[in-house]
């Protein structure tokens, strides 16, 4: 990495991340421990819910959320083509079937009505994302939901702090799930954490990510749990997807700083939005009146007379100019991983034509005016540059 590159993305740190790591790792307690806890009430209090079970990966808490509903082979879960794939393999590792629905050329999120259209007797929930944290339609799918009286589950891995009629994301559906990869708004290194109102749900999420451990067990000092009959019983056949107190540290610093992270998000997304508003061939994200988001990415597309290639070029084009650029998402149901499900290009004709065209510009809070209109200025030069060679 040079000095002049300007990364897709970038954590948003500061002492106090430091201070809570350190004094974490002198107390000598480094798993199951008073972050977790504190790192759990503060997510779930964010998400509107009574409960938070932090995990070590928003995959890890996806599929913890879908073995607790009982989800598995014979089932089918609705979802979108259009999101990063972890959203699609969690329904796999438990045995179900991904059954994708095309998404809204506006919101990029799966249409209400080809959700409704896609069910059938076997279908046992609906798994819903904010795609790029574009919370439009969560409470469609859970009024759809509620009529079928099937589970939503809230894939909102991009969506912490973002709210939706005034209703936080996470609080949507049966379960919420978020992820703490550095790329998100805040991050523990590695982490996720599920949150619910469903006290059986968490309980059940609590046991599965300690090996399927009894949830009264900690390990505890001299004396505790892990000293005891307890910490060496399993009432079910569980995982280790729990996450340090080191991690937790992290998430509890990022929390205190909530407001902070987010604000400079909306700053910078609104910055790109009116150095971005004036370029005919740049479509901005759509957002919707009602939502107040807390932007994960800041994701243009090309209008629809550039091809892929066009825009794989222009991507080229950022990134020799050191400028951290991505085409988020491809679609999943076209991703090798899924060729064994017989999918096939035009089934989802409007998350392909989408998907050919976004490029993720370089988005995080602590981006500068000057790195702002130098993206802008690169892609404008990229794009009239594809226009040229039209003719
Ligand atoms: C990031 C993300 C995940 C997975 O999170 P990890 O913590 O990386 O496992 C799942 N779904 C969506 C939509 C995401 O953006």
């Amino acid at each position: 990495m040079s000095e002049h590159e300007i990364p897709l993305s970038r954590p948003d740190l500061s002492a106090l991340e430091e201070e809570l790591l350190i004094l974490t790792l002198r107390s000598g307690r480094l798993s199951i421990g008073p972050m977790q806890e504190e790192f759990e009430r503060l997510v779930a209090q964010e998400a509107g819910c009574s409960h938070g079970v932090a995990v070590s990966s928003g995959t890890a808490g996806l599929h913890l959320a879908l073995l607790a509903l009982g989800i598995g082979p014979g089932d089918e879960v609705i979802t979108t083509p259009f999101s990063f794939i972890a959203s699609a393999n969690v329904i796999r590792y438990v045995g179900a079937k991904p059954v994708f629905v095309d998404i809204c050329p506006k919101s990029l999120n799966a249409d209400p009505a080809a959700i409704e259209a896609a069910v059938t007797e076997h279908t046992k929930a609906i798994l819903a994302v904010e795609t790029f944290g574009n919370p439009q339609h969560m409470d469609e799918y859970a009024r759809l939901a509620a009529k079928l009286e099937i589970p939503l589950i809230e894939d909102c891995c991009e969506a912490l702090g973002t709210t939706y009629r005034g209703r936080p994301c996470g609080s949507f559906g049966r379960v919420g799930v978020f992820g703490f990869y550095p790329n998100k708004q805040i991050t523990t290194g590695e982490g996720g954490m599920i949150v619910t109102d469903d006290e059986r749900l968490a309980d059940a999420c609590r046991s599965l990510r300690n090996q399927g451990r009894p949830i009264a067990t900690a390990p505890g000092g001299p004396g505790g749990a892990m000293n005891t009959g307890a910490w060496l019983e399993h009432e079910r056949v569980g995982y280790n997807y729990r996450l340090s107190e080191l991690n937790a540290a992290i998430g509890v610093a990022q929390m205190r700083r909530f407001k902070t992270i987010i604000e400079r998000r909306r700053m910078v997304a609104d910055l790109y939005m009116q150095r971005l508003m004036g370029v005919p061939e740049v479509v901005l994200p759509t957002v919707d009146p009602e939502a107040k988001m807390s932007w994960f990415v800041y994701v243009v597309r090309l209008s629809t007379e550039f091809a892929t290639e066009e825009r794989d070029r222009v991507i080229n084009g950022m990134r020799i100019h050191e400028i951290g650029c991505a085409p988020y998402f491809p679609c999943i149901h076209l991703q090798p991983a899924y060729r064994d499900l017989g999918h096939r290009p035009g089934q989802f004709p409007i998350a392909e034509s989408v998907s050919g065209r976004t490029i993720a510009l370089p988005f995080h809070g602590r981006m500068t005016e000057r790195e702002i209109d130098l993206v802008a200025q690169t892609l404008e030069l990229m794009i009239s540059r594809e226009s040229l060679h039209r003719g």
